[in-house]
């Protein structure tokens, strides 16, 4: 890493641990296990934690009143000075072969986050049954866990894919000109991951049925490329959401909010209001990267606005 990186990658984690000082890291104390979410046919739909880590408020909203969303925060029950967050990986079991959907933070990005290879070792999964790395987009948090410690591929028998708007924007020559300072050590870390694993890489486009029964679903907005999945198998689906709805009060009461972590923040809110509005009236599970552990659940209309409902 270069001096550049180095204070990049300082503002950034002083960004993310602004105002945390102190306090207890969320998400080490989660199970190491895999849960059963759903039992779509043949086909079982787990979930396994990469841990989980704090931010700053500015990273959940942009523009909103303090007042008005230290209020929210309060009537929902949640701290008004952080938020506190899980990383939610999903894995699908097709006989002996797994897929896994996000590959978790690795050990470069937040204290609390980076536990997904010892936790899926604890859970008694075998890495090397991993046969298909799905990311639904290039942040730190998704991706990053595809490269071990010792810079090797975390799961050795396995293919990748990305989104091809994905692929391209985090390898544009100008994606720093896209993005805040604070964000520019994202852009670094997802070009040492992409080319670590380019060989082993296929893109695809929203739309595609990308393996048996599981298709991209366009949700660009918190990234350009930025994709969710509806997994199916025996007539059943789920919705693996990513980072396209993320905060179990805000993201549904107020959709419209702009999120502080998105890229195109105005897209972001959109596509959410989109998604959520299916979601409902499709009355689909879902299971979400960053909502409580293990993610699952539905949506419900409420008025204007909507509710999470944990469970599916
Ligand atoms: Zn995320």
């Amino acid at each position: 890493m270069d001096d550049d990186k180095a204070v990049t990658l300082g503002v950034t984690r002083r960004f993310f641990l602004q105002g945390v000082a102190g306090s207890a890291v969320v998400g080490t104390a989660l199970p190491a296990r895999a849960v059963e979410v759903a039992k779509l046919g043949e086909r079982s739909i787990q979930v396994i934690s990469d841990g989980g880590f704090q931010m700053p408020l500015a990273a959940i909203s942009r523009g909103v009143a303090p007042d008005e969303l230290i209020a929210l925060l309060k009537a929902e029950g949640l701290p008004t000075d952080v938020s506190n967050t899980v990383l939610n990986v999903t894995l699908i079991k097709d006989g002996e072969d797994w897929t896994i959907l996000d590959a978790g933070s690795g050990n470069n990005f937040l204290p609390g986050s980076g536990k997904l290879a010892a936790n899926l070792e604890a859970a008694g999964i075998d890495k090397t049954k991993v046969k298909k790395v799905i990311f639904t987009h290039a942040h730190p948090d998704h991706l990053w866990g595809a490269i071990d410690e010792f810079d090797s591929d975390l799961f050795p028998n396995a293919s990748y894919q990305i989104s091809e708007t994905e692929w391209a924007f985090w390898q544009s020559p100008d994606v720093y000109s896209k993005l805040p300072e604070d964000r520019h050590m994202f852009a670094a870390g997802a070009q040492r991951i992409l080319k670590a694993i380019a060989e082993k890489t296929t893109r695809f486009k929203p739309g595609q049925e990308v393996a048996p029964g599981i298709v991209a679903i366009d949700s660009a907005g918190h990234t350009p490329g930025h994709v969710c999945f509806a997994v199916s198998s025996g007539g059943k689906s789920v919705l693996v959401l990513g980072d396209a709805i993320t905060h179990k009060a805000i993201s549904f009461l107020h959709p419209e909010w702009k999120s502080g972590s998105d890229t195109d923040a105005e897209m972001g809110a959109a596509t959410r209001k989109k998604l959520l509005d299916q979601l409902t009236t499709d009355k689909l599970p879902f299971i979400g990267y960053h909502l409580p552990s293990p993610g699952l659940g539905r949506a419900e209309k409420n008025g204007n606005a909507y509710r999470f409902v944990a469970g599916a």
